[in-house]
């Protein structure tokens, strides 16, 4: 028996990193998965992938930017047309986008971050709730960070630690409003995890604005903090599945504890 057998699992951002990870393990348990990406080539493998890998060897990827609002729509619509039902939705698209100096911080690079980050998260919640409510509930994860809640010191990452801090306080009024449907909202916040984000981060003159902090020793915590997407999938699982039928509006520190010092 899986973990999620049965279960249908709509992922964003499921063409690399965290997201993959989250994919792979989900169809591992029994999930029929689909991946909403922007990119088109990465997509189509991460999905042959999840095939091979799964227990129910289909999967569904769509190219998707989920800033767009008809496009998750989209997604949503052929995941529930293709699988039937609805149970797991995990928002994790996102970038770092610009880190800059506030004053040199443009107008469209603040929206640009805002918009993938965090405007994506409504859409995703809005445009699955009914289909989750159909099911008779579900399970609600969006991947915010250590950044914008617990730790404040990524020189020039205001836009993204804003948009960060905005998906908790969303992933919590959700959940108050939700829970009478059976459906939890939970959040992760990872800490330095592994991935290829430094792909989709640009960073100007960030140098002017640190604050120089020496950790003789290196970065407190297990592993010094630094992770690996499966680190986050399996704590993904968990509150993906029934394990953690009793657990929502909580963000989990996915870090190694690290961000308790920095
Ligand atoms: P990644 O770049 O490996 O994966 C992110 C995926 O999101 C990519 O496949 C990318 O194509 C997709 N994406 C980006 N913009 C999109 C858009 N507009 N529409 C559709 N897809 C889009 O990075 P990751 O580290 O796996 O990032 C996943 C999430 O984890 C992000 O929300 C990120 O903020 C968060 N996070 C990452 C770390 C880390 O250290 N890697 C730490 C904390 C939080």
């Amino acid at each position: 028996m899986g973990l999620l057998d049965g279960r249908v699992a709509f992922i964003t951002g499921g063409a690399s990193g965290i997201g993959k990870g989250a994919a792979l393990r989900f169809a591992q348990e029994g999930a029929r998965v689909c991946i909403a990406d922007m990119q088109a080539e990465e997509g189509e493998a991460a999905r042959a992938e999840i095939e091979k890998a799964g227990k129910r060897s289909e999967a569904l990827f769509v190219v998707c930017d989920v800033s767009d609002p008809e496009a998750v729509k989209n997604a949503i619509d052929l995941t529930v047309e293709k699988f039937g039902r609805l149970d797991v939705v995990f928002a994790n698209a996102g970038i770092n986008g610009v880190w800059a100096p506030i004053e040199e911080l443009l107008p469209n690079e603040w929206r640009k971050t805002l918009e993938t980050n965090l405007t994506s998260t409504y859409l995703t919640v809005h445009y699955a709730v009914p289909h989750l409510k159909a099911a008779g509930g579900g399970s609600i994860l969006i991947t915010s960070s250590v950044n914008g809640n617990r730790t404040f010191s990524s020189p020039g990452a205001s836009a993204y630690s804003t948009s960060k801090a905005g998906q908790v306080a969303f992933m919590k009024m959700a959940a108050l409003e939700l829970g009478r449907y059976g459906i939890r909202v939970n959040a992760v916040c990872p800490g330095a995890i592994h991935t290829n984000i430094g792909e989709r981060t640009y960073m100007r003159h960030t140098e002017e604005i640190e604050v120089k902090m020496e950790l003789p020793e290196g970065k407190p915590g297990v592993n010094q903090g630094q992770g690996e997407p499966e680190d986050v999938a399996d704590v993904c699982l968990f509150l993906a599945s029934e394990q953690s039928r009793h657990v929502s509006g909580i963000e989990l520190y996915v870090d190694g504890g690290a961000s308790l010092l920095r």
